[in-house]
């Protein structure tokens, strides 16, 4: 398989000599249980019907990513959390508060799940990871699709997470149909994870909504290690790039080696 870019700035991703836009291809190939590349605020993601647990499990097959490595899911509407996740009485207020303020946007919540989400989403934890991207594409065809998409960011597993269309090219190309050109991301990092329980915020993974910004709403902790990784960003080897790293003195008289 190789990957087709359509671009879909401008013109909707019309590309010249066919009268589809990019949105509407993806849309086909979600449709039909296939993966396609889609831009987010944050970084590229690897998109696919996260309530069909064969498309999904072609994401961790192009990613190369453990299975015990859950994935998260990505809402059309606010109106889809509770579908998706089962609050508890005691967090629904301040989940509600959360929703409310960061969504949509670069903000993930660890909530209990609903059982219509696949066991292979979640990697088998009784809990999903929620968001609402802000990504004018993104959210263009998450709401015509109607569904839920499970995307991880659009990288091999434990590579730096893809900001253009081209770098998803580079890491997937011959894994996956179809990369939906948006531009560069403007965050250019991963979405803020938090899970809320008994009332608590716990950040399992910083980001673009600060804890600051989180603090406002109640008693935050920031859980960086645990014993049981929980967010991706515990591992001990990720986002790691391929390129050495040197430390210099003087950057004026240096070159770097051929
Ligand atoms: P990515 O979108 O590639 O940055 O990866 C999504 C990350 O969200 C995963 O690597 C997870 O560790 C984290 N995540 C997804 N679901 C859960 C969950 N149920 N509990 C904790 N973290 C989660
Ligand atoms: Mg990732």
């Amino acid at each position: 398989m190789k990957a087709q870019v359509v671009a879909a700035i401008g013109d909707r991703g019309r590309v010249p000599g066919s009268a589809t836009p990019a949105t509407e291809r993806a849309l086909k190939l979600l449709r039909e249980g296939e993966i396609v590349a889609l831009p987010t605020e944050t970084v590229y993601g690897l998109a696919a019907d996260a309530l069909n647990p064969i498309a999904v499990a072609k994401i961790f097959e192009a990613k190369g990513r453990p299975r015990f490595d859950p994935l998260i899911v990505h809402l059309p509407e606010i109106t889809w959390l509770e579908k998706v996740a089962t609050i508890p009485a005691q967090d629904r207020q301040l989940v509600l508060q959360l929703a409310n303020k960061f969504w949509p946007g670069p903000f993930t919540m660890v909530l209990p799940k609903h059982e219509i989400v696949p066991d292979l989403v979640t990697a088998g934890l009784n809990t999903v990871a929620v968001r609402v991207s802000a990504h004018p594409m993104f959210a263009e065809i998450v709401q015509a699709f109607e569904k839920p998409l499970a995307a991880p960011s659009a990288n091999r597993f434990g590579r730096i997470s893809p900001t253009t269309a081209q770098h998803v090219l580079d890491e997937l190309g011959s894994r996956i149909p179809l990369v939906v050109d948006g531009g560069p991301a403007v965050h250019g990092i991963e979405s803020t994870i938090v899970a809320i329980r008994g009332g608590k915020i716990d950040i399992l993974r910083r980001g673009p909504i600060t804890a600051e910004q989180l603090s406002a709403f109640g008693k935050i902790e920031v859980v960086a290690t645990r014993d049981k990784i929980s967010a991706p960003g515990q591992f001990r080897s990720h986002y790691a790039p391929k390129t050495p790293l040197q430390l210099i003195d003087d950057a004026s008289t240096f070159s770097p080696k051929p």
